[in-house]
């Protein structure tokens, strides 16, 4: 079986040929810590873990790494530091609103039934690296320093006759026209409007470093050079695969594979570019400003991860997805159906067919339908039903045993297990003794409480009413 992904660069959906099959080397744009992440960071976090996992099946866990960074230098941050931390001096209160960031992020994507990734480099632990590629793009004649600022030139890379990809090539626009069309307004040290910051000094009180290139102030580092230098320090000169949220193509990697190509005069950063599609909330864009605005707390709070999961891994990773309740009610009740079903079984090797659906670009949409088939088949077949747990394991699902879930399904409805028990029990002795309106009026009293019953010849269960 052949794995196809698409790439934005070339756009199309080609073989995946990795550089070293021996390590496959993946990077995915990681979070701004500064505040909880919403549901969109969570789409993008369970996007690159499915391709992680499907990596890892192909090649082997140990032939895989992937890092996600996690970027810690930003204004935003600074803001934040300043506002929950007053008097604490800034640096300080960086790290501590960094530090916290970071852990709630990490629970909340781990939740989301998200492997911990290779490595999570920090932008603030890679500066020397920053300022390696700054020295060498000023070197290669694609940067320059203007009043202690450090500049990118998307028109030297164009201009250089080497083997050099064109600046633009990327998210398909053309420099001439970026030229044309950009602000007036632009700050007066650039020598064109299109040249982007690698490095700027910092202000008073900033998080600043020792600066490259013989500047004498202290700086900070462009939010583009960051990954550029920590995708380096972990995958080297050229890897295999980089992506991120489609918000990213323009301006992060477009400028990220500038940088990166200019500094190592190579004709690609990495070898396939691909880009999650956007989340909306009840097909409205998902806004602060609109107050339809979830983090992935917020519905963590109602809802188990792996439901989260699975109402996302329904659309395509590259299509939009419209977020609705109803969608997280639809997975509820599909995962405690699956879990029913699998959740205790031995896990057997994943289905065949399956593996080639997300083998297709990672077609988690197909992938579900066979699932729903294996689902069927499992009702009679005990070889299906362990196809169908080693499926869902490879997926991210069915990280708690049945009773876990059940139960923890039970307490978020505040239904009490041994009541219901105890009641059943009363039915059943009922039924023995053949007092049908006994039986009837317990099963009634259940169904009051939220519970529904199911008799079987192994005996009588129950779960919880959606
Ligand atoms: P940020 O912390 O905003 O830099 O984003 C972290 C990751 O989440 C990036 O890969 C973004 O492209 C992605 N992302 C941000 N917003 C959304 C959204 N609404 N839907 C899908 N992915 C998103
Ligand atoms: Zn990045």
């Amino acid at each position: 079986m052949e794995l196809r992904l698409y790439d934005t660069l070339t756009r199309e959906k080609r073989p995946f040929m990795p550089l070293d099959a021996n390590n496959v080397r993946m990077y995915a744009c990681g979070p701004t810590v500064y505040d909880f992440a919403h549901i969109g960071n969570g789409r993008a976090a369970i996007v690159f873990d499915v391709l992680f996992r499907v990596l890892r099946h192909r090649y082997g866990a140990e032939h895989v790494t992937y890092v996600r960074n996690i970027t810690d230098v930003d204004d935003k941050i600074n803001e934040r530091a300043a506002r929950d931390y007053p008097g604490v001096p800034l640096n300080e209160a960086i790290r501590k609103v960094t530090e916290l960031t970071y852990q709630q992020y990490q629970d909340d994507v781990t939740a989301l039934g998200c492997l911990p990734p290779t490595v999570q480099p920090r932008a603030t632990e890679h500066i020397p690296e920053m300022r390696a590629i700054i020295e060498k793009l000023i070197a290669g004649g694609f940067a320059y320093v203007a009043e202690d600022h450090v500049l990118f030139s998307p028109q030297a890379m164009n201009a250089a006759n080497s083997v050099l990809p064109r600046y633009g090539a990327l998210s398909k626009r053309s420099l001439d026209e970026m030229i044309a069309g950009a602000r007036v307004d632009v700050a007066p040290y650039k020598r064109d409007n299109t040249d982007f910051v690698l490095w700027k000094p910092a202000k008073p009180g900033e998080p600043s470093w020792p600066s490259p290139a013989g500047i004498t102030v202290e700086g900070r580092p462009g939010w583009h050079i960051e990954c550029s230098a920590m995708a380096w320090k972990h995958l080297g000169e050229k890897f295999d695969i980089h992506g991120g949220g489609i918000d990213l193509v323009f301006p992060h990697h477009e400028n990220e594979l500038a940088q990166s190509c200019c500094a190592f005069h190579s004709d690609r950063m990495a070898n396939v570019w691909m880009h999650n599609g956007f989340l909306q909330l009840e097909s409205e864009k998902m806004s602060k400003s609109l107050g339809n605005f979830f983090t992935i707390r917020d519905l963590l709070a109602e809802w188990p991860g792996e439901v989260l999961r699975l109402a996302m891994l329904k659309t395509h990773y590259r299509s939009p997805l419209d977020w609705t309740r109803k969608a997280a009610e639809e997975a509820a009740r599909t995962l405690d159906d699956w879990y029913e079903v699998a959740g205790d079984a031995e896990p057997g090797l994943p289905s065949p067919a399956m593996v080639e659906a997300l083998y297709d670009d990672l077609n988690t949409a197909q992938a579900m339908a066979v699932l729903h088939g294996l689902r069927s088949a499992a009702a009679s077949s005990e070889q299906s039903r362990k196809e169908l747990a080693g499926s869902l394991r490879l997926l991210g699902f069915l990280s708690e045993s049945a009773d876990a879930w059940k139960s923890r399904k039970q307490q978020a409805s505040g239904i009490d297990a041994a009541a219901v028990e105890a009641l059943i029990a009363e039915r059943t002795a009922a039924r023995a003794r053949k007092d049908f309106k006994e039986s009837d009026r317990i099963r009634d009293q259940l169904a009051a409480m939220g519970v529904v019953i199911k008799d079987s010849k192994e005996g009588t269960t129950w779960e919880v009413a959606r």
